[in-house]
């Protein structure tokens, strides 16, 4: 993956740049924040702004392509780095 693409967020769908948006994945069904944007596998992008609105709307489990409904108040505390 290439830092300088275009991710879109999972809340507003505006595409920003990587170094704008949260990178969120799903570990042993727990969401962890993806702070150097490295982790292996599918992550969700959503700005620091559109992160209440993911989590009220249970979006990650969709971007995720997830079976079970994550817990999204994991995701409540993340802050951009
Ligand atoms: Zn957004």
């Amino acid at each position: 993956m290439s830092i300088n693409s275009i991710r879109t967020c999972i809340t507003c769908r505006k595409q920003s740049s990587p170094t704008s948006l949260l990178r969120v994945v799903c570990i042993d069904g727990a969401l962890v924040l993806d702070n150097e944007k490295s982790l292996p596998g599918r992550g969700a992008w959503v700005h620091q702004s559109c992160l209440a609105t993911a989590i009220s709307r249970g979006a990650f489990k969709y971007a995720l392509k997830l079976t079970e409904q994550p817990n999204e108040l994991d995701a409540k505390d993340m802050k951009l780095k």
